[in-house]
């Protein structure tokens, strides 16, 4: 396994929040509705804190992934996540529809989240996760391109990062072809292990699901992650208007709790996981 793991460590866990507020209301649901928009602002004025707080409790840092459209509605809560010394990494600049967008387009957009990083944080984001983990065929070239270093968007492991290879040419008959490995390392993500589509409630949707099926989910995949991928990274992915809501903040203490009964689990921010990484 290329990832060297510190002394006495066997799991990396990446309990990453994406810090959306507004931006997914307005960009992936297309909703500029005063309610959409106060669950957005839960998020930051009630689920930011809490989530600090637990974090900070269990000793855990993180990586967030942020829009700047969140950056600069919400910059106190911002300020807070900088403040204890969380990473902060790119997650678009309004929560766009990433695969609708033009090459001009995803272009404009990523040299305009890099400009609002630089004024808003004094920093550049050294990782990208695309709002919706959905990119486009050029998404991976461009964040070459841009200097970044890792992903978090695909799915195409679980507990290993790897070079993800595009699909370049889709042929139902006679198979598909990949282009050549990516020079961005890619941290894997799964639906299954995001809080947003199994926790939250929408409108007419009945999708919703128990807290305890989606406990017993996370942990199964901890254990299996733990007992035959050591050397692994696992990587969640959070949002705090919802798992900042109180009854699933109490399932996420529940599954930290399972989480630390383990020896040699290591939470480092996703750039630490880059740097212990070799090809
Ligand atoms: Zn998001």
């Amino acid at each position: 396994m290329p990832l060297t793991m510190p002394e006495g460590k066997r799991l990396a866990v990446s309990l990453g929040p994406d810090f959306d507020a507004h931006s997914v209301w307005m960009g992936t649901f297309r909703s500029t509705s005063q309610t959409d928009l106060s669950r957005g602002e839960f998020g930051a004025e009630v689920g930011v804190p809490r989530l600090l707080e637990t974090f900070a409790r269990y000793g855990i840092t993180t990586t967030w992934s942020i829009p700047t459209h969140t950056m600069q509605t919400f910059r106190a809560a911002t300020e807070l996540i900088a403040v204890a010394g969380h990473e902060i990494a790119a997650h678009g600049v309004y929560h766009e529809y990433v695969p609708k967008l033009d090459l001009d387009e995803e272009r404009r957009l990523l040299e305009l989240q890099l400009r609002q990083h630089d004024q808003l944080l004094g920093s550049r984001p050294r990782g990208y996760r695309s709002p919706a983990l959905d990119v486009t065929d050029h998404t991976l070239d461009l964040l070459g391109e841009y200097g970044f270093e890792w992903d978090s968007s695909l799915m195409g492991r679980d507990f290993t990062p790897y070079h993800p290879r595009m699909v370049t040419n889709i042929d139902r008959e006679l198979g598909n072809t990949f282009g050549p490995p990516s020079t961005i390392l890619e941290f894997p993500v799964h639906w299954t292990l995001d809080d947003f589509p199994e926790l939250e409630s929408f409108k007419g949707n009945a999708t919703m699901q128990s807290n305890q099926a989606v406990l017993e989910r996370w942990k199964d995949s901890f254990d299996f992650a733990y007992e035959r991928c050591a050397g692994g990274l696992m990587t969640w992915t959070l949002h705090p208007q919802t798992i900042g809501r109180a009854h699933n903040l109490v399932m996420l203490e529940r599954f930290l709790d399972h989480v630390f009964d383990h020896e040699g689990v290591w939470f480092p921010t996703l750039s630490q996981v880059y740097e212990a990484w070799t090809d």
